[in-house]
């Protein structure tokens, strides 16, 4: 990445425009902190409105000719991203690490599952097939082509710096769209070294363009009102999701959304217990409870309730907590104050409306943890349905336990939310299992597995937590328009 100026002794980072590093058209940064300790680790140039603009022209500009690129060439340089990617795979996770807080395993891991985006799409790329249509009346011809949308707006959320990026670039870039990306203000770094690695991979100037900001207002506005703007693809919270549909409204922009989630885990008296205990810990604790996956209402048959609750609490009591670059960290600081803030909140009402605190429950301070926003990862027991955390999204490391009788009272209670995005069963008969999978309103379902996302599947919800899908055959299509040609043809053979 071109550095641009040394300031107080860290590095700063331009916009990727057109190919270029340039410094914002303000001239002004903004930093970037690492949550674990609250120390600076990078400044970067900070988009304005016409920042955008000038990027929204580029990626106007560069797409007649990437769209008519063959998708195998189109292909080659997804793949030699991921590559790269993988080469560069430490360095790559350490900086995530250090922007985002999520412990370097995970940070690995990530990293992979980013690469698996450009792997998958680079192969989609070559299978857009389009449909010949059997015709109803002699001379007609009905054809169904699928063409790339045009100027796709990404906005990506914190929780994913890697990952939410390559899940949105790579099927746009491999539909044949070309990309203005604004990642969230708090992780922009991995962005801009991913968009160095595309630069490298041979990808043409205006094909991807990356406008960080500290102030996302600004920059959406433009990104919505611009008529060079086809598609607005976004992930993060329902609020914002719901602003970004009612004005896209004002072009018909077509809309990608991955929003909110509140999963319930539902776990039946029948279920191994091993699995339960650690797949749900895998589903609440990644990322210290911030995913909109994670689990965060967890449905327990009562005769298991007890046994469950004792073996989840000790789980919980030995995850080790501390800065995610020490390699066994397993729960590192929450993403800021506000986000600390929430969980508190969380904490403190149910536990003031009768929940017991079986581990945490509070704020860790003291030596190494200072300057950053911790909490202690946590098991609620006792819960009812009218404490906050029973409806809103939590998004840290507080697992509430909740005991139910019948199999229909736990999924009526599950699908009792306005999200509809991940929900988890254990459970060891196949029977319930398939009934569960198909009664629970939920994009995705994890049966026996608290992880279930992966590159080659779609990613998406019900209800209030979005529209479209991510990931596997389906994320292409949010990228292409489907076009009828209706031919008039003249049989007759001539000499016939
Ligand atoms: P979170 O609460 O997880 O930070 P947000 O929805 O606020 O979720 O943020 C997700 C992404 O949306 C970030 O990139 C953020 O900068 C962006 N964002 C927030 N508000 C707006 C807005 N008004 N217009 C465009 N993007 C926005």
């Amino acid at each position: 990445m071109t550095e641009l100026t040394a300031q107080t002794g860290t590095r700063t980072y331009g916009l990727f425009v057109d190919g270029q590093w340039e410094p914002a058209g303000s001239g002004r940064t903004f930093p970037v902190t690492d949550p674990a300790t609250g120390a600076t680790v990078a400044f970067v140039a900070d988009a304005g409105a016409d920042d955008a603009r000038r990027a929204i022209e580029a990626a106007y500009r560069a797409f007649p000719a990437w769209s008519r690129t063959p998708a195998v060439d189109r292909s080659r340089i997804l793949r030699h991203v991921a590559a790269l990617m993988r080469e560069r795979k430490e360095p790559l996770a350490r900086q995530l690490t250090r922007e985002g807080g999520k412990p370097i395993r995970e940070a690995r891991g990530e990293i992979e599952y980013a690469a698996g985006f450009l792997d998958w799409f680079a192969g989609e790329a070559e299978r857009v097939y389009g449909d010949i249509i059997p015709h109803w009346t002699f001379g007609k011809r009905h054809l169904v082509l699928k063409q790339p949308i045009g100027v796709v707006a990404a906005i990506t959320p914190w929780n994913f710096p890697a990952a939410m990026v390559t899940r949105k670039v790579a099927p746009a870039l491999a539909a044949g769209c070309t990309v203005v990306l604004k990642p969230a203000e708090q992780t922009p770094l991995t962005a801009l070294a991913l968009a160095e690695l595309f630069a490298q991979a041979g990808l043409p100037p205006g094909v991807l363009n990356i406008v960080p900001t500290s102030d996302p207002r600004p920059v959406g506005e433009e990104m919505l009102h611009n008529e060079l703007v086809r598609k607005i693809t976004f992930t993060g919270s329902t609020e914002v999701g719901k602003y970004l549909m009612r004005e896209a409204a004002g072009q018909v922009k077509r809309v990608s959304l991955e929003l909110g989630g509140h999963a319930p885990v539902i776990i039946f008296d029948d279920a191994d217990l091993d699995k339960a205990v650690a797949g749900t810990l895998a589903s609440k604790f990644r990322n210290m409870g911030q995913t909109c996956v994670c689990a965060n209402r967890i449905y327990v048959q009562r005769g298991i309730l007890d046994a469950f609750a004792q073996r989840f609490a000790e789980a919980v009591r030995s995850l080790k907590v501390g800065h995610g670059l020490e390699e066994d960290v397993q729960v590192g600081p929450l993403i800021d104050a506000a986000g600390l803030e929430k969980v508190k909140s969380h904490v403190d009402d149910a536990v003031a409306k009768g929940a017991r605190v079986l581990t945490g429950g509070h704020v860790i301070t003291g030596d190494g943890f200072s300057g950053g926003c911790w909490y202690a990862p946590t098991v609620l027991v006792d819960m009812h349905d009218e404490m906050r955390i029973m409806k809103e999204e939590t998004f840290g490391p507080v697992a509430p336990i909740i005991a139910f009788d019948t199999e229909a009272e736990a999924y009526r209670r599950a699908n009792d939310s306005r999200y509809g995005l991940a929900a988890y069963v254990f459970t060891e008969n196949i029977n319930r299992a398939l009934r569960a999978a198909e009664r629970l309103e939920y994009g995705i379902v994890g049966v026996n597995e608290g992880l279930p996302s992966t590159p080659q599947v779609p990613f998406g919800g019900f209800k209030e937590s979005g529209i479209g899908r991510e990931g596997g055959p389906y994320g292409i299509h949010e990228f292409l328009e489907v076009k009828m040609v209706g031919l008039a043809i003249d049989e007759t053979v001539p000499g016939e």
